[in-house]
């Protein structure tokens, strides 16, 4: 500032001047001075005159603008991008940016050679990479296309190349572009497509059903199972439902509904068993796990699901049970043998009943006058003994039938009226005296009918057997029925007989065990499986007195079900 007003003063020539002031606690400011010194005609000094501006403003701006410029000027120095410019037919270049050297490793003079872009072309992507330089070099567009060169260490670099025709009174001249090196990039999406075709091939090779759906159903991905299963192919199973495969609506729907509220709730399901029918129309059992993706907004739009084919283990399951309702049902004609003795006599009363009726009624019609009113009471009485005798045949066919095993819902009170009226005569010639405290009005059972009644006949017959050295006034069994307030009822046999002593306690549920010198062994262990296939447990305990009891437990029958069975049972206690 002072050389610059020291000169002023000598030349008297006008001055700008910028500078910045520097005053104690103030801010710094900057001032535009413009001025001029006159004197006097001896050379003195007349008068100093001048406008002072604050520009701090301006000079603030102008700083920020620099600093940008700076900033944009690195920007260009440190990018990797090739800004370059070639003629439009011989395609020889006319300008390469700095940048180039680093790209492919040529010296830049190198660029300028003719032929150099063709010649560095990854032979694999020439033919393509001209072609399009050839179609494009003549349109007003600007166009991108991707390609390789070969570096000067034989490198392959690949290149991203964004071109523009320049016009010139509408004749193209040239050709410009900036080429970028995107072979990071392509290495990451290469790395990336090995990896997926890796992973594609490790679930392809898995037996499991692997798949996802979104949430209309459609596959949007399936592995190779899934499409053998269905008898197509990976490819088209995406974008398809199970419907377009699967003709059976009702499996359909159950896997709909599972991925619904896999959805909803965001919750991963386990499914134990599932049935689909495949491409050969074979049911197939699944054991399924579901899952749902949880996108980025915390919803789920697809799930994933993994089954396992279980159809063997099911097939096998299904078997034993088969064989299982085998034994069952040959343990039951065992047992209907050694009630042979008793039901015959159990039909011998009305049969011998009805013998006498008919005789009487002979001689009423032959006495004169005929005492018809008498021969209407005795063929009452006929007909009485004769459904009496008719209902025996009835209980003993339905344990002695071979059926299949069939759940249904059932009354256990009037199931137990039924056994313990076929032991009927059975319990007259052992002396025993039965005790039943049923509550009608407990909620039905899930169950076999047979398969239960076999349970608690089994039961009754061992209880007979075991008071059979009693006095004949002490032989008392009692049956039981209560709701064990866990979802079950429970059943008891309670007998005062000889009770278990330590060691049979463990045994006699082995199947084989028995004490009795005709018994098989078998009653126990099939009555166990029985009761475990209803989701119950058959146990016993010796009672504190004497004998022991046998109590059995038996899954209720779901809230839906229970009236059903009320009025089954009602007409099954009203009717016959
Ligand atoms: P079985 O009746 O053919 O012997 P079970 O499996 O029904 O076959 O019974 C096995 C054994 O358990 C019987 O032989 C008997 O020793 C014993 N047992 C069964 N029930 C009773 C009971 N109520 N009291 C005492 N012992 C019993």
């Amino acid at each position: 500032v002072m050389s610059v007003i020291q000169r002023a003063e000598e030349t008297a020539i006008p001055f700008d001047l910028e500078f910045r002031t520097a005053i104690p606690n103030t801010p710094e400011r900057w001032i535009a001075v413009r001025g001029q010194f006159k004197r006097g005609p001896q050379g003195q000094l007349l008068r100093r005159m001048g406008t002072m501006i604050d520009i701090t403003g301006r000079k603030l701006a102008e700083q920020k603008l620099w600093e940008s410029e700076e900033d944009f000027r690195r920007l260009v120095e440190n990018t990797s991008a090739v800004i370059w410019q070639a003629d439009i037919d011989t395609w020889v270049f006319s300008y390469v940016g700095p940048q180039a050297v680093k790209l492919l490793g040529y010296p830049l003079e190198q660029w300028y050679d003719k032929d150099f872009w063709i010649s560095h072309l990854h032979p694999d992507d020439r033919e393509r990479a001209v072609s399009i330089c050839l179609t494009m070099r003549k349109s007003a567009q600007e166009f991108d296309f991707e390609y390789r060169m070969i570096g000067a260490s034989g490198e392959v670099v690949w290149i991203h190349d964004i071109v523009n025709c320049q016009h010139h009174n509408g004749k193209p001249t040239q050709l410009r572009g900036l080429m970028l090196d995107i072979t990071k990039r392509k290495q990451a999406e290469e790395a990336l497509r090995g990896e997926r075709a890796f992973l594609r091939q490790v679930i392809d090779t898995v037996p499991n059903f692997i798949f996802a759906k979104d949430r209309q159903g459609r596959f949007v991905l399936a592995n190779q199972a899934v499409a053998d299963a269905y008898g197509t192919t990976v490819e088209n199973l995406i974008g398809k439902t199970d419907s377009d495969f699967n003709p059976h609506r009702d499996e359909v729907e159950f896997s709909r509904r599972i991925d619904a509220q896999v959805i909803e709730t965001l919750q991963e399901l386990a499914i134990p068993e599932e049935q689909i029918t495949d491409a050969q129309g074979r049911v197939r059992w699944l054991q399924t796990m579901k899952r749902p993706i949880i996108g980025s907004d915390g919803s789920a739009k697809q799930v994933l699901g993994a089954s396992t084919d279980i159809t063997q283990r099911k097939q096998t399951e299904m078997q034993l049970q088969e064989q299982r309702t085998d034994l069952a049902h040959v343990a039951r004609i065992s047992t209907m043998g050694e009630l042979a003795a008793s039901l015959a006599h159990e039909l011998n009363q009305p049969l011998t009943a009805i013998l006498s009726n008919a005789q009487a009624a002979l001689r009423f019609l032959s006495s004169k006058p005929a005492d018809l009113e008498e021969v209407r009471e005795i063929l009452q009485d006929i007909v009485k003994d004769n459904s009496r005798a008719g209902e025996v045949i009835r209980r003993m066919r339905a344990l002695v039938k071979k059926e299949a095993l069939e759940f249904a819902t059932l009354d256990l009170a009037s199931l137990i009226r039924d056994v313990v009226a076929l032991l009927h005569s059975d319990a007259i010639l052992q002396n025993v005296n039965i005790a039943l405290e049923l509550d009608d009005n407990l909620p039905a059972v899930r169950g076999d009918k047979v398969q239960l009644q076999q349970v608690v006949l089994n039961l009754m017959l061992n209880a007979f057997d075991a008071m059979k050295d009693c006095p004949a006034s002490e032989r008392v069994v009692q049956l039981r029925l209560e709701d064990n307030g866990m979802g079950l009822i429970q059943g008891s046999v309670r007998d005062r007989g000889t009770g278990l002593s330590g060691d049979k306690l463990d045994k006699i549920f082995q199947p084989f065990y028995t004490t009795k010198g005709d018994g098989l062994g078998m009653g126990l262990s099939i009555c166990r499986s029985i009761i475990e296939a209803h989701g119950g447990r058959l146990w016993v305990e010796n009672n504190p007195d004497r004998g022991a009891t046998f109590y059995f437990t038996v899954l209720m029958a779901p809230a839906r079900e229970q009236n059903v069975s009320k009025s089954a049972a009602w007409i099954n206690n009203n009717v016959t």
